[in-house]
């Protein structure tokens, strides 16, 4: 018998993904300092901890496929009603169900570069084309020509802000006028996974823009600040006619009902988010402190993480994988001198920067 060749069967945009693997990952003991995957330092509020708890024993039933209290919290939220919000498993899969739900071979999709891993693997995913425009001096995304990008193919624009990896953020004017140049038949998602670190200044707030913007889609989630990484849950906002569309696309119990009732009791533990936020700018204060008195390079950050010029970014990761502490280096990025360090608690920072600049040192001596 002939024996089959799966790759002739698998569809074309699948055979061009790589598989995503976290650079540095290790088993998980309690003693890990864990700073690479931009998680919370505080962990999750003891109240969506306790509705976890008392939720597990309903675990024998499916959630409730609308999610209409979450969804109640997050208007409240949010200011915005009900019939505006998407859930997902996780905001990358509100970002899967957009690019399934607008684009399909032959389309174009705008990201940067530098721009957040999950961009050009759902444009694959839906055999789109990739259209990535090169970031500014200091890495972060050019939305000038981002809008320029713009042919009659394309369909979605991504960004991020703050960006991950980068840090990197788009000013209140550059939004502005950005979303004034992009024709509105193109969707443009605006990635604000980090936006509860980012208040004040001129730093936008998607929900600003949203009722003057109807081609503008905000995706959140409930993985970083809020510190719910494990569970799974993020959510997009967006008029109610492309919110009906998301929604036919999204599998119907694509969120879990322990994710619901944790987001549901993390939104009433605003204080837990204040310490989160206060204790983050705390330690990123610190930590840029630190690299101005060493004169070690970093890119400025808005989010809960920093790039740092090491040189030898992947020898640092392994050498601090050897002492327990897991960051990223960045050479899939492209920005192979660049660690990424999420910020932790003090006691954390302070070890993990003190071997960095032991590693520097040693190699410039
Ligand atoms: C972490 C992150 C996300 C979302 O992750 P989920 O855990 O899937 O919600 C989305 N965008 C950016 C830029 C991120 O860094």
């Amino acid at each position: 018998m002939k024996q089959t060749r799966y790759e002739e069967l698998v569809i074309p945009g699948v055979k061009t993904i790589t598989p995503f693997k976290p650079p540095m990952e290790k088993a998980n003991s309690s003693k890990t300092i864990k700073l690479d995957s931009n998680e919370s330092l505080l962990g999750a509020s003891s109240k969506a901890i306790t509705a976890i708890v008392e939720c597990a024993s309903k675990s024998h039933l499916y959630p409730e496929t609308s999610g209409t209290a979450l969804k109640q919290a997050l208007a409240l939220n949010t200011g915005l009603d009900t019939s505006w919000i998407t859930l997902g498993n996780g905001s990358n899969d509100v970002l899967d169900i957009i690019a399934r739900t607008f684009c399909h071979s032959g389309d174009e999709i705008v990201f940067s570069q530098y721009a957040f891993a999950v961009y050009p693997l759902i444009t694959k995913l839906v055999g789109a084309n990739a259209i990535q425009v090169p970031a500014k001096a200091g890495y972060g995304h050019d939305l000038v020509a981002m809008a320029k990008a713009v042919t009659t193919k394309t369909k979605v624009i991504f960004i991020a802000n703050p960006n991950n990896p980068t840090g990197t953020w788009c000013s209140r004017l550059e939004l502005s006028a950005f979303l004034e140049a992009v024709p509105q038949h193109v969707i443009v998602v605006l990635d604000e996974a980090y936006i509860e670190y980012c208040s004040g200044g001129d730093f936008p707030n998607g929900l600003e823009y949203i009722r003057r913007y109807p081609n503008l889609i905000l995706t959140r989630t409930f993985s970083k600040a809020w510190g719910l990484a494990a569970l799974r849950i993020g959510y997009a906002l967006a008029i109610p006619e492309i919110t009906d569309y998301l929604n036919r696309v999204r599998q119907p119990f694509n969120v879990n009902k322990l994710a619901m009732v944790a987001a549901e009791a993390a939104l009433s533990d605003k204080e837990h988010l204040l310490n989160t936020v206060r204790l983050t700018s705390e330690g990123m204060r610190d930590i840029v402190a630190k690299l101005e008195e060493n004169g070690i390079g970093y890119i400025p950050s808005r989010g809960n993480f920093i790039c740092i010029d090491v040189g030898d970014a992947m020898g640092t990761a392994l050498a601090l994988r050897e002492k327990g502490i897991l960051i990223t280096p960045l050479a899939n990025y492209g920005l192979s001198n660049y660690i990424r360090l999420t910020i932790g608690t003090a006691e954390q920072n302070n070890k993990t920067l003190n071997m960095i600049f032991k590693l520097i040192e040693t190699v410039v001596c």
